[in-house]
Order: C-alpha cells, then structure tokens, then sequence
C-alpha cells in the first residue's frame, strides 16, 4: 500500500507515549473514525492518545521524520468530517482526549489556562466554581472538547454577545508541524507587538498546528437571567423584533434563535419531558435569553418591552420561564432541533450567514425552492438569528440522499452567495465543504490561506484533506 503508516514510526510513538498511548485494535479505534451523527465514516491507521504537550510534541516531530498524515481529534462532534480521518487508512488519529487538565485559575478571575482535551462543559463549570462565566454554550458542549471549539472556532447560543470561541482566547500553547512548542499562554488583553499570531490557529480546523492549552477569557456571571419564548406570524418578524429588543435593552440580550412550527412541535413528539411552550398555533418561534449583573429588576423591563410588542401585533403569545427546570426545557427544544427529526428521514445539515436583514428572504427564497423542485424534502430553518447564522436541516428521503444532496446544498448556497453570505458561519469546512470553497471563495483568499498553510505545515502534514 503506497501510503502505508510505517510501523518504525507506531514503533517509536509507542516509546514516547507508553502502550496506551498508541491504539491499534480495530474495535477501539472505530469511534474514532466516525462522525457524531454516523452518517460519515473513515479509515485510521492508529490513533494516538498523548496525555501531555511534551507527549503531543513528540508525536508530531515523529510524524514529520515519518511523514505520516495525523488527523487532530477533540470530542468529534464537529459536522462536517474535518475531525475524522479520510477513507484510505494511510493517516492516524492524534486524539487531544487526555489533555484534559485545567492547568490554572487567573488571580483576578479573568481568566483560565485549558489543555485542549478539557471537555467545554469541564471548563464553564471551573469558571462557576469561581464565580465567573466562560460564556461559550454550545448544544455538544457536554462531548466537544475546548481544542475543537477552538479550532472550528465555535459559535453556539451567546455569541450575539460574547462573539466567537475566537473572542474568547487570551493566549495559546501549539504544537507546530516540526513538533517544536509555541507557548503564547499570557492573559494579555493588549498585545501589538506585531501579528497576532494565535488568531491563525482558531478556526484553522488543525491544519496549522495542534492547539495543546489554551488562556480563556472569563466575565462576570450573570446573577438574573429572562428565557422567553414567543409566537410569531413570519420570519421578518423576528428580524423586526430583534431590533425591538436590541434597541430597548441593548447587549442584556445574550440570544435570539428562531424555530420553525414544524421543529417545536417535533421536539415535543420526540424529546423526553419537552412539551410545546405556547398553547396555540404559531408558524414561528423565537427563543431569546437577557442576562445581567444586578440580582433583580430584568424581569420587569423585559416584559414591559413584550407587552409593547404584543399590543403592537409583533408577537401573537409569549411567555416568561417561571423556572429553570422551564428555562432548560425551552433550550432543550432549541438544542434537540435535529435530534428530534432524524428519525423521520437522513438530515443533510448546513450553516449559513446572510446579513440579519437577509434572512426573512433567504428562508422565503428556499422555501419557495424547495416546494418546487423537492417536494419530498422537509426544510426546517432554525437558529442564530442575531448572529444573521441559520441551519437549514432538509429532512430527506435516505434513498434519494445522494442525488439530493448536491441539489439541495448547491441552491441554498447558490441563494446565500447572491446574498454576499457565507457557506460556512460556525461548522467549518472540514472534508464536508472543501470543493464548495474552493469553487466559491476568491482567488486571492485562497492563495493566501495556502501560503500561510505552507508557511506552517510545508510537508502538508497536519490534516491534509480538510479545508484546502
Ligand atoms: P472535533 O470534532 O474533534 O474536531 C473539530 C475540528 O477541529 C477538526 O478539524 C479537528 O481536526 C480539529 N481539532 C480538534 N482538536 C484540535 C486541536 N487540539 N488542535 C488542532 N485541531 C483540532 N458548532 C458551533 O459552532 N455552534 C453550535 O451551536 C454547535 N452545535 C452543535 C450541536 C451538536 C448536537 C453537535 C453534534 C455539534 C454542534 N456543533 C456546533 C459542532 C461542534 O460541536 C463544534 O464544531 C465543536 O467546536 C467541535 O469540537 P470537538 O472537540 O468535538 O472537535
Ligand atoms: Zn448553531
């Protein structure tokens, strides 16, 4: 086999990482090489678990001597392939799992030092624990791991307020190709001291280097939060509404995600404990969630700018959650979006952005589509509306998937590039959308991100296949 992993380097990784380090049994490597929702599925030749940097360091410089292909791995829930390895068993999986230590609580409490391999919920519980937020809040966060987040450069539900996984980040520790060690762990807030260099790694997908620890930022913890949930009659009302709230109450709103009629009343058929929040029928819904400091006093100018918006005929219903056993099932149905329709049919995934004020027309322009050319596919759009980010999940026929795939995506793309969006706003690229960029992207971008691709990673070593 021409890409064959020689065994002088599993040989040698085996001394440096000790037996456990390196997994060969077939049966153990396979969650490795499958995707979350196991629609997709690759071939490793051995997977790699360092417990520390200088463990990462050594498997890497032995990859380089070796040229052997090392996929990075945190939680594997990433969708789109990007964290599993390609079909040919020629390239190991080097797993971040066992970094997984919190290395360090800043003084001030403003910030923490994570092993890539923390698991994200581990570390917003070790910010609670002191009092602060690490407001990064995701559906996977129970699996993903804060090396993935970071590489994928994560969104999720507090972005509206609190940005990406990349406005997150202080500081990094990363291995580089040749497997020597950048530590870049200092919590400054200010550094223009030339490129900001650890911005090249996030969202980099692990093509540039492995992410080992990184410096978090944390913020004060919220003492009163409001979950609400509303009816409305179409999209652009949610658009309208956004600027209501956003007007009235500023940066207190830390989501604001839209759901379709069809997903709520299918997370309150399929979810255990879910019910439907609002007694009547809605077309549409919105989840929003304000958050602040003071311990009380939210609640009031919340629902004073609800009662407005009710008078006005902006809302049909809406109600306030009175507990926060109400507030988690109101982000279960958010969060169980495709977990709730999967079982009627294959789910081809996607996440787009348009401007916000877009995005009513982006949901009417693929609807009308949709109900033309693919009848047999159920579109249900649902997300971040105030990050302009929606998912557009077509339920499909499994037997028709292959052909409707290519169909669907090409179009919904097609409408979100007219539009000047983005084809890929949190998920990434991974092995799932390549040709799409390169097909869509400019020519310069590219050039560009290949440049610096071989300026870091010259023998293409580091998750060769993903994103270029
Ligand atoms: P993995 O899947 O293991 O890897 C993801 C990518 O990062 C791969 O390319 C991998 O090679 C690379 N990588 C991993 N660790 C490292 C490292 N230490 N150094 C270098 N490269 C590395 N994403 C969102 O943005 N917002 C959401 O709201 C959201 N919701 C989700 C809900 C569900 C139910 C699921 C299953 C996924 C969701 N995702 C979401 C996608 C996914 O959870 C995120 O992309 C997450 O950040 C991936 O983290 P992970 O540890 O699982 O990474
Ligand atoms: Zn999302």
């Amino acid at each position: 086999m021409a890409n064959a992993v020689p065994r002088q380097f599993l040989d040698a990784c085996r001394d440096a990482l000790g037996a456990s380090g390196v997994v060969q049994d077939l049966e153990a490597i396979e969650p490795y090489t499958v995707d979350f929702w196991r629609q997709h599925r690759g071939r490793a030749a051995a997977v790699l678990r360092p417990r520390c940097t200088a463990e990462v360091a050594a498997a890497v410089a032995l990859a380089a001597e070796h040229r052997v292909p090392l996929v990075p791995q945190g939680g594997n829930t990433g969708l789109v392939r990007g964290g599993i390895p390609d079909g040919s068993g020629g390239q190991v999986v080097l797993s971040l799992e066992r970094l997984d230590r919190i290395r360090h609580i800043g003084a001030a409490g403003d910030h923490l030092v994570a092993e890539a391999g923390c698991v994200l919920a581990r570390v917003q519980e070790a910010a609670a624990a002191v009092g602060r937020l690490f407001p990064l809040s995701l559906g996977a966060e129970g699996s993903c791991r804060i090396g993935g987040n970071l590489s994928t450069n994560a969104g999720g539900v507090n972005v509206l307020r609190y940005g990406m996984a990349r406005d997150l980040v202080l500081g990094l520790e990363v291995v580089l190709a040749d497997g020597r060690v950048w530590s870049a762990l200092s919590p400054l807030r200010k550094d223009n001291t030339g490129y900001d260099l650890k911005q090249l790694f996030i969202g980099a997908e692990g093509t540039l280097g492995i992410i080992t620890a990184a410096a978090l930022r944390l913020v004060p913890a919220p003492r009163e939060r409001v979950t609400l949930w509303l009816g409305i009659d179409a999209p652009a009302r949610a658009v309208e509404l956004l600027r209501r709230f956003q007007n009235e109450l500023g940066d207190l709103i830390t989501s604001f995600e839209l759901l379709t009629a069809f997903g709520v009343a299918a997370a309150a058929r399929h979810l255990p404990g879910v019910r439907r929040p609002l007694a009547g029928d809605h077309p549409w819904h919105v989840l929003i969630e304000a958050a602040w400091t003071f311990a009380d006093g939210l609640r009031e100018r919340v629902e004073a700018v609800v009662a407005t918006a009710l008078e006005e005929g902006l809302i049909a219903d809406g109600v306030l959650a009175e507990s926060e056993a109400q507030r988690t099932m109101f982000w279960r149905i958010r969060e169980g979006q495709s977990e709730a329709t999967r079982h009627m049919g294959y789910i081809v995934r996607s996440d787009v952005s348009v401007a916000i004020s877009d995005l009513p027309r982006l949901i009417g322009r693929m609807a009308s589509w949709v109900a033309e050319h693919a009848p047999e596919v159920l579109l249900i759009p649902f997300g971040h509306v105030g990050d302009g980010n929606l998912h557009f999940n077509f339920v499909t026929p499994p037997a028709a998937v292959e052909h409707l795939r290519p169909m669907l995506l090409g179009q919904l793309y097609d409408e979100v590039t007219r539009l000047g969006g983005s084809i890929s706003a949190e998920h990434g690229i991974g092995r799932l959308k390549r040709a799409e960029l390169a097909r869509r992207k400019p020519a310069l971008d590219l050039e560009l991100m290949r440049r610096l691709k071989n300026a870091l990673d010259p023998q293409g070593l580091l998750n060769p296949g993903v994103l270029l």
